[in-house]
């Protein structure tokens, strides 16, 4: 089974793929994740990358199918995809390519957020630089300030997550990632939940699109 997460940067895509990916056995495919870790290592993928990322912008499509392409060919589990497509032609290749090894797309699922709580989500998220974990200051605030409750790492206020860098990333889902929601919508495997929910509830309605005759 191969899995889409959408929604806006902040929507919850990374919280809800860390659970579910858990839940449905399948592998947890983060692009944002892989670039974030390459331009850690300094290695070359991350070097030309690191710009589109601290400004907000999309890796160019030629890039990221590279990416995809390459992580995917050994993987023999489902994937869940979280951060992918982001374009319409990032979509059209995925069909393609699964097509190529007789796979589908089997399930999209669109977490909704009113685009005035992306700001306000993105402004408070940390996330722990050790081990991922993402935590919101207004909502989901660590039990110590700045500190991992789960490894003890230190939290970090990502750079694309700074104000500005914000601004540029809502426009930029409604250009360019929007209108995958038209792609996907209307073949059967379009879902969509609310992402203004506790994200327990959000997991648990997710979880029901996946029991047979509850789709929709
Ligand atoms: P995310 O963690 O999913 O919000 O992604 C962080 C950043 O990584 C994005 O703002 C883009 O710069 C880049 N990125 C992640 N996934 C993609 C993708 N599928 N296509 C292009 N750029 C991407």
């Amino acid at each position: 089974m191969n899995v889409i997460l959408l929604g806006y940067p902040g929507s919850g895509k990374g919280t809800q793929a860390k659970v579910l990916a858990q839940k449905l056995g399948l592998f947890h495919f983060s692009t944002g994740d892989i670039f974030r870790e390459e331009i850690s290592k300094k290695s070359p993928l991350g070097i030309e990358t690191a710009g589109y990322l601290s400004s907000g912008r999309l890796v160019p499509d030629r890039l990221v199918l590279d990416l995809i392409k390459s992580r995917l060919a050994t993987e023999t589990r489902g994937i869940l995809f979280d951060g992918f497509p982001r374009t319409v032609e990032q979509a059209q290749a995925l069909d393609d390519y699964f097509d190529s090894r007789s796979l589908a797309v089997d399930r999209v699922v669109f977490l909704d957020l009113p685009e005035q709580e992306v700001v306000s989500r993105l402004g408070a998220r940390r996330t722990c630089e050790k081990c991922g974990i993402i935590y919101n200051l207004l909502t989901k605030a660590p039990a110590k300030e700045n500190v991992c409750d789960a490894c003890g790492g230190k939290l970090i206020l990502r750079q694309d997550d700074q104000a500005e860098v914000i601004k540029k990333r809502i426009m930029v889902y409604r250009d360019q990632t929007e209108p995958l929601l038209a792609y996907y919508r209307g073949n059967g495997i379009f879902s969509e939940v609310k992402a203004d929910l506790p994200p327990e509830e959000i997991t648990g309605r997710i979880l029901s699109f996946f029991k047979v005759g509850r789709h929709g």
